[in-house]
């Protein structure tokens, strides 16, 4: 087993690793920003390496910086969290050639599942359903674009093929639209990824986004850990996330669940991983792999009582999964809301200073969060402060926990998407779980017009 690892992240999850390193008597290195001294886990953390300036290019994605913290350190393994280097195939294969494990996938793994047509051709030959669309990336030749899309029909969906966070996406309703959205996704996409490729894919009207955590070992073991809806997003940000996902039922989700690892070991991966899906008219297309831990993954530790971040850690080691498919039960449901600084209906970012701060508790619930009374936001990094977890043995039972939870939550000196979350707790088409991936966008302006 490891002595020590590097935690190559920052807030919520790095606090989250750290615990768990803790509880397993590895050591733990915090790497941070100038911005970030005063992050609970830096104060946590057996020792610290101040690797950078507050903007993330200097710090957090700072390869050299990060693997020189590793070396000094002497650390065993670099854990990068999610967003970030986690999902940067260059990045784990200098860390593997660098002498250190990198918790995660083999850097190869990370390569052919980051780009989404090598991961899509990877899951067609799987078997895996995936939304109609090119075969591949889309070529320079107009005439051919147009067939393309003719042939998939209107509307289609525009995607970089480097894409990530939903950008660079662009839905085109008509003939005459499409090459101009090409070449728009295209720049976007070279700007945000240094990666012009765009693929085409059948735009869905009203799906809903469902996803697969997956957990294998190098020893050719793979299991399914149930699903998460996350169809609560605004700008394809998920808001809520919840386990197990509504009206979906047990067969479903064995028949997804074989696929997804069937593929997993056809693929050779190892670690911790998440198939993302829309849903539509009854039916699951596969539309990207997440070769990471994803912000979401407390939802199914509470259903499946395992640690997925521990999990992470073993099979990065070495060790064999300790349980098969038929071990795995999944009970009750949970619901996550994540907790943004930011204006609750406008979405301006709302960084400084917490003045106070008092999380929620009583059964079933659980904070994930680094912010602590006097805990200044820097306007650095991502809005998200933390994540608010509810367990129960039903839906109704966790959404009313969630709602207890949310009233009794305090953060004071910024503004938090409290009220929004709120909101949503206590919208009807929420709590029927009819909702798909477009809803919030619609309720919002009627909410932000009620404030
Ligand atoms: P990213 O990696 O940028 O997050 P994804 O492929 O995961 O991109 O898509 C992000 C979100 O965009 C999805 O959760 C979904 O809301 C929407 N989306 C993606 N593909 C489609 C599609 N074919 N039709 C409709 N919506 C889509």
């Amino acid at each position: 087993m490891f002595q020590k690892i590097l935690i190559a992240n920052r807030g919520e999850i790095a606090l989250r690793i750290l615990r768990c390193c803790r509880e397993l008597g590895i050591k733990t290195v915090a790497v941070h920003s100038t911005a970030d001294r005063d992050l609970k886990h830096v104060r946590l953390a057996d020792e610290t390496v101040c690797i950078g300036p507050a903007p993330a290019t200097g710090s957090y994605l700072n390869m050299a910086a990060i693997i020189s913290a590793a070396e000094v350190t002497e650390a065993d393994a670099i854990h990068p969290g999610y967003g970030f280097m986690s999902e940067n195939a260059d990045f784990a294969e200098s860390v593997e050639k660098s002498g250190f494990v990198f918790i995660g996938p083999r850097s190869e793994t990370i390569r052919l599942m980051g780009g989404k047509t090598t991961a899509k051709a990877e899951m067609i030959a799987a078997g895996v359903p995936c939304v109609p669309g090119s075969d591949g990336i889309l070529p320079d030749d107009e005439a051919k674009c147009r067939e393309t899309a003719a042939k998939v029909g209107y509307p289609v969906l525009i995607k970089a093929a480097a894409g990530g966070g939903g950008r660079g996406m662009h839905v085109v309703r008509r003939e005459e639209d499409l090459i101009h959205s090409i070449q728009l996704a295209r720049n976007e996409a070279l700007q945000a990824f240094k990666d012009g490729s765009v693929f085409l894919e059948k735009y869905l009207e009203v799906p809903r986004h469902i996803e697969i955590q997956v957990l294998a070992d190098e020893h050719g073991n793979a299991v399914y850990l149930g699903e998460r809806d996350c169809s609560m997003q605004r700008r394809n940000q998920k808001v809520v996330e919840e386990a197990l996902a509504p009206h979906i039922t047990q067969a479903q989700r064995e028949e997804i669940g074989k696929l997804c690892t069937d593929a997993c070991r056809r693929i050779g991966y190892r670690g911790a991983g998440t198939m993302e899906f829309l849903y539509d008219n009854g039916r699951f297309y596969f539309i990207e792999m997440n070769t990471r831990i994803q912000v979401e993954h407390p939802v199914t530790e509470m259903v499946t009582g395992i640690d997925l971040i521990r999990q992470q850690i073993m099979v990065a080691a070495g060790e064999p999964l300790p349980f098969r498919q038929e071990d795995i039960q999944l009970r009750g449901h949970a619901i996550e809301c994540r907790i943004n600084a930011e204006d609750p209906f406008k979405f301006i970012p709302s960084p400084g200073e917490v003045k106070k701060y008092h999380a929620p508790g009583g059964p079933g619930i659980r904070m994930d969060s680094h912010v602590y009374a006097g805990y200044r936001v820097p306007p650095n990094y991502d809005s998200m402060i933390g994540k608010l977890i509810a367990y129960g043995p039903t839906r109704e039972s966790a959404i009313a926990r969630m709602r207890t939870a949310l009233a009794e939550m305090i953060v004071e000196g910024i503004h938090t998407n409290i009220p929004l979350q709120r909101k949503i707790l206590e919208d009807e088409v929420f709590v029927r779980g009819e909702h798909h991936i477009h809803y919030l966008g619609e309720r919002i302006p009627e909410w932000a017009a009620e404030q």
